[in-house]
């Protein structure tokens, strides 16, 4: 018998509960501004705000609308740190730098999360903490040292395995974890409209549906933005345009991989029900690489997210994977209908650090490798600081602006913005997966 039609929207669930953000289509372009930003997700209009405040005028250009990429469509866990841990980065960059750039992913949390407080947002931030579940045995073991290296740069925590586990999380899926407390849930769709809203009272000069297609570059005078609707002259340009970089800067391209990564939205759920998942309202990921990612969200939604595919796929292929697992991990939410599925494009770097910094005159901060929402805002603020008005007494650069950008590896040219080679690591990913969790290895 085949199987029923689903019933799910495929559309962000955020997208469908957070307040209109204006469009700004068919406005003229300025023929000049201060900076011209390139991206309207977290990272270009939070740097937009912050550029308008100090003075500046910043034009933000978006192709789609405003938060069309990932910034509607993540899955609201609001966490510190980076892929690789402090002694990987001290083994890459050496122990000062390493350790740097370690308490820089770090303190981005923190920046992030008294920007959230302090603009007074209302996006349901809530510092939840985080668990992130062991896949293995093997995982489980590297816990503890991952932690003193987290407590070293000020964050508090403890590795938990056994019993233990059920304080935290209800299944029975994984042998243990690491709870951080400084990590939080937030409402990404409010969030975005809020800093949306801040942005244009801060006087930014929006522009939704223009494509910027060209750069051109000048050693001495302004530098030009060309768009499908004319060009612009700007002193500074800055791209945060992460996993949806197009043709618009071939260099760029050449450094940063789109990856889908899909979430599902079930029904709202039982108090005892969203108990027995969450008993204490945490955020969830596990270390596998085919990670998944979850929470029970403030109308008690369990938000379940996951790198479902490494090839191009559909959302109804993914939603059907992503409902198998959360199955799997919480078998008492069998019965829970799904109501929303959908995806987006996440920015991998090759070297899986994310980067901001300049190359030719023209300003980047992108590369998040699927944890944007802290770094993203971070990184926007960031880029606010040093463009803006004032900025040649700026303060020292951050961590990430010391660190080079490596484009792909072995043949760089042959890569051109499509991730041609992805299925392939997709398949080596899952053999990793499987191997590790059978204890063959770590
Ligand atoms: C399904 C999913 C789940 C995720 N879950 C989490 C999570 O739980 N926690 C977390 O920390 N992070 C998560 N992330 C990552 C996070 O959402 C991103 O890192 C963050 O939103 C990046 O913001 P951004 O502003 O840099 O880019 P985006 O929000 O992607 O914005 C880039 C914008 O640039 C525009 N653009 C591109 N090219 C051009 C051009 N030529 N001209 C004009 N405009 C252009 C695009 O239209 C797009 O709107 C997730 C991402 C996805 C997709």
């Amino acid at each position: 018998m085949p199987s029923p039609a689903p019933t799910y929207e495929q559309r962000p669930f955020w997208q469908t509960t957070m307040p209109a953000v204006p469009t700004y289509d068919d406005r003229p372009l300025p023929e000049r501004a201060d900076v011209v930003v390139i991206g309207g997700g977290y990272t270009g209009t939070v740097a937009a705000l912050g550029l308008a405040r100090s003075g500046a005028r910043v034009t933000l250009l978006e192709k789609e609308t405003l938060g069309w990429g990932a910034s509607t469509r993540n899955g609201g866990i609001f966490h510190p740190g980076l892929k690789w841990g402090r002694a990987e980065l001290e083994r890459r960059y050496g122990a000062d730098l390493g350790r740097a750039i370690f308490q820089a992913g770090v303190d981005a949390y923190f920046d992030a999360e008294a920007f959230v407080r302090s603009e007074g947002f209302d996006c349901q931030y809530r510092r939840a903490g985080l668990v992130i579940l062991a896949w293995s045995k093997g995982h489980l073991r590297g816990k503890p040292a991952v932690l003193a290296e987290y407590e070293s740069a000020g964050l508090h925590g403890r590795v938990i395995e056994g019993v233990a586990v059920h304080e935290e999380v209800g299944t029975d899926y994984y042998p243990g974890a690491m709870v951080l407390e400084e990590s939080g849930v937030i409402h990404p769709g409010q969030y975005f409209a809020a800093i949306a809203a801040a942005a244009a009272g801060a006087g930014v000069d929006l522009h939704t549906g223009v494509s910027a297609q060209r750069i051109v570059p000048s050693s001495g005078s302004d530098h030009s933005v060309i768009t499908d609707r004319g060009s612009i002259r700007a002193h500074d340009i800055l791209v945060a345009t992460n996993g949806y970089t197009d043709g618009l800067w071939p260099w760029l391209r050449q450094r940063i991989m789109p990856i889908g990564s899909y979430i599902v939205a079930t029904e709202p759920m039982s108090e005892e029900l969203a108990a027995s998942i969450s008993p204490r309202g945490r955020a969830f990921f596990d270390s596998k690489n085919f990670l998944y990612y979850w929470h029970v969200n403030a109308d008690r939604r369990l938000i379940f997210g996951g790198r479902a595919s490494f090839r191009p796929t559909s959302i109804d292929r993914t939603a059907a994977i992503l409902t198998r697992a959360l199955v799997t991990v919480h078998p008492q939410a069998a019965h829970m209908r799904i109501d929303y599925a959908w995806g987006g494009n996440v920015g991998f770097t090759f070297d899986r650090v994310p980067h901001l910094g300049e190359h030719g005159g023209i300003h980047y901060a992108l590369g998040y490798c699927g944890s944007g929402l802290a770094l993203g805002t971070s990184f926007g603020l960031r880029m606010a600081k040093r463009l803006g008005r004032g900025s040649d007494v700026a303060d020292e650069p951050s961590a990430f602006e010391r660190i080079p950008y490596p484009g792909a590896p072995v043949v760089p040219a042959m890569y051109r913005g499509r991730p041609w080679f992805l299925p392939l690591a997709g398949e080596w990913f899952r053999a990793s997966d499987w191997l590790s969790r059978r204890g063959v290895s770590r």
